[in-house]
């Protein structure tokens, strides 16, 4: 749009990368960006820098981490022996908000997808099975998805950690097959957790 200065078109053209965000929204985004009082601008460009300088991923866990540790690793009122394997950060705040569970976390960054080239070396689950046993993990919740890949991620855990005498139990039904926990209630969700049941490899 060469009817727009450079600045402002620069700024659409970044927004427009972000998901679900057309040219017409990103366009829309920075004029109303550009609206604000320009404290705004100021305040959004330095968390945005703040993105790239202080936040990496937690090195026990994965999530999102301002120095080694996250939040919830770098807590010690949480129970160690209890560990949830999710697929993603949005997952894990959808059962964080649940308020139920006490335990840590480990995060995937994806699921099982053989069909996309999705194999296990993608996923981060190079540390999992040395902070078991570092930890002192004694239950392992798979919290992955209940479509396809998610099942078949649970599958691939259910084997892998299958000689580590640790017990291993899956979410509970009454999350829809196809259910992405993000999306799923926070009662729904702390129920299924409650619920959870042996995962046999
Ligand atoms: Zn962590």
């Amino acid at each position: 749009m060469p009817t727009l200065p450079p600045a402002l078109d620069k700024l659409a053209a970044l927004l427009a990368r972000l998901p679900g965000i057309g040219e017409r929204s990103a366009t829309r985004l920075a004029f109303h960006i550009l609206s604000e009082p320009r404290g705004y601008a100021t305040e959004l460009s330095r968390a945005l820098d703040g993105l790239g300088t202080s936040v990496g991923f937690c090195d026990d866990c994965h999530m999102v981490a301002e120095g080694a540790d996250c939040k919830v690793c770098g807590d010690p009122s949480r129970d160690s022996t209890l560990l949830c394997v999710v697929e993603g950060i949005p997952d894990l705040l959808a059962i964080e908000r649940t308020g139920t569970f006490r335990g840590r976390y480990h995060v995937l960054h994806g699921v099982l997808a053989p069909l996309k080239g999705v194999g296990p070396t993608q996923l981060r689950l190079g540390n999992l099975t040395s902070r078991l046993e570092r930890d002192g993990v004694e239950e392992v919740i798979v919290a992955t998805s209940t479509g396809v890949e998610g099942e078949a991620t649970a599958l691939y855990l259910a084997r892998l950690l299958a000689n580590t005498g640790m017990r291993l139990t899956r979410i509970a039904t009454g999350i829809p097959h196809g259910g992405d926990l993000e999306y799923i209630d926070a009662t729904t969700l702390g129920r299924a957790l409650d619920g959870r049941r042996p995962l046999d490899a």
